[in-house]
């Protein structure tokens, strides 16, 4: 079945009814073969609705975005039990546009991963091959839409979580500018990099998406007030004339950072061929501070997160222990047992550099490197339009690759954490193949608000390989 927005509309504007569309799917979730769901929702067959934007369209959500009276846990045993009393904003916005919302996905524990390997509720499959991981954190949600189990659904992305799990998964993930989506009801992972985006079939249905979830938003104090355009249209409106750059530090990595496979090497070749013929200008362009972005999210994402997972202390809301005897026991052994090994590693990190000794040595150090790799992105943006990259050194790893070795997997958020440090925008757009068949994507980065430029270029890439 066709599950792309379009496809479903013509079918219903042609008569058929929302059951016969989600009786299927609905089994194929509750199936959940490469364990893409935590919680499943009992939606009902509304009647096609013409005048809303989402109507009968299947959405699943990943599991750390808040659904009043369904089960939000992050995937960690802390909030196994914990049923919201209140809608993220976003997903008060996709109800208003007629949405079916499916179900919660499985991610990696408070969205701490790149592999889905860290969630308490089992690994996530690759939908392409069951033996690679669907990436992460936004694994469950980007193997939900490339099993066809939904139309799209929607993620989060603190360093790379919806645009690397949709490269490794061959489908379409867009984070937006910071600031475009509301945070309300995202559970906290570290608050100056998240933003809510989507994940989906179709460049076209990524900027459906984010038209109807973008928006100021008064519970979010970062929300920003910015008008919201038409982005689908910019679907239609090609290439020609854009300037696009090339940051050569992405192609040459340096010696401890692992270097381009193969695959990867020719499908972002063949995208910038592609978008040369559509009429773009290539053209190559430094971004220096690229080798310090690592160190500097690992600096100040584990600050963050350890700041914010404070709130789970056993008494408020979370797992809290049976067997404590003291006020301090209690915290201690409740999070000790709601925790998971990679959190509480993200915790120790973070609590360590900002301790009175190290503030100034790492914290303070890397918010002044941040600066840096956000005026890389300012100047070169004087130069070029956008910027073409690859999303991850290499396509999808075998389970237990690299989950024994935490820097090692660290290491694959190379290129896509500058983004979230410069709160850009950025979309990963399927284009290759591996040779073993699994999928490539590129990444295009636009300036600040220029989310319409991605829709552009990723739609030029996807009618170049021919996608309808
Ligand atoms: N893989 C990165 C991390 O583990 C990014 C996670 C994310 O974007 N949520 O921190």
């Amino acid at each position: 079945m066709d599950l792309s927005f379009k496809a479903l509309r013509r079918s219903y504007e042609n008569g058929k009814s929302v059951a016969s569309v989600l009786e299927p799917l609905q089994a194929a979730q509750k199936e959940n073969r490469h364990n893409a769901f935590i919680t499943l929702n009992a939606v009902d067959y509304p009647d096609f609705d013409p005048s809303k934007k989402l109507s009968g369209i299947p959405i699943a959500l990943k599991d750390n975005i808040v659904t009043k009276g369904i089960r939000t846990t992050a995937a960690s045993k802390m909030l196994s039990n914990f049923i919201p009393p209140y809608d993220a904003t976003v997903v008060t916005k996709l109800k208003n546009a007629g949405a079916l919302l499916v179900g919660k996905n499985n991610l990696d524990e408070f969205a701490m991963g790149s592999s889905n390997e860290n969630s308490a509720f089992g690994k996530v499959l690759n939908a392409h091959d069951s033996a690679y991981v669907p990436g992460g954190s936004s694994g469950g949600s980007a193997t939900a839409v490339a099993a066809n189990l939904c139309a799209a659904a929607l993620g989060s992305d603190t360093g790379g979580s919806i645009r690397q799990p949709a490269n490794y998964s061959g489908v379409v993930g867009l984070k937006p500018t910071y600031g475009r989506v509301s945070r309300y009801g995202l559970i906290a992972f570290a608050s100056s990099l998240d933003q809510i985006g989507p994940l989906s079939h179709k460049v076209e249905d990524a900027a459906t998406l984010l038209e109807v979830i973008s928006g100021y938003d008064k519970n979010d104090m970062t929300s920003a007030k910015k008008e919201v355009p038409k982005f689908a249209k910019f679907c239609e409106q090609g290439v020609e004339g854009m300037r696009v750059g090339v940051p050569q530090e992405y192609f040459d990595i340096d010696v401890d950072n692992p270097h381009l496979s193969k695959g990867v090497e020719e499908t972002i070749r063949a995208s910038i061929v592609a978008l040369e013929k559509a009429g773009a200008i290539i053209e190559k362009v430094s971004l220096p501070h690229t080798s310090y972005a690592v160190a500097t999210y690992y600096l100040i994402a584990t600050a963050e997160s350890s700041s914010n997972l404070s709130r789970f202390d056993g008494v408020r809301f979370g797992h809290r222990s049976s067997s404590a005897q003291t006020l301090d026991e209690l915290y201690q052994k409740s999070r000790s047992e709601g925790f998971g090994e990679e959190v509480k590693r993200r915790i120790m990190l973070g609590t360590y550099v900002l301790s009175a000794g190290f503030y100034d040595a790492y914290y303070r150090k890397a918010q002044r490197v941040r600066t840096l790799i956000t005026r890389d992105f300012e100047e070169v943006f004087q130069e070029v339009d956008m910027l073409l990259t690859p999303v991850t050194p290499s396509p999808a790893f075998r389970f237990g690759e690299k989950s024994e070795d935490p820097l090692q997997m660290y290491l694959e958020d190379i290129f896509t954490i500058s983004c979230n440090l410069a709160g850009l925008p950025g979309m990963s757009i399927p284009f290759g193949e591996s040779e073993a068949g699994l999928p490539i994507g590129v990444q295009l980065l636009s300036p600040w608000w220029e989310e319409g430029r991605l829709f552009q270029a990723g739609r030029q890439l996807e009618l170049s390989r021919g996608v309808e």
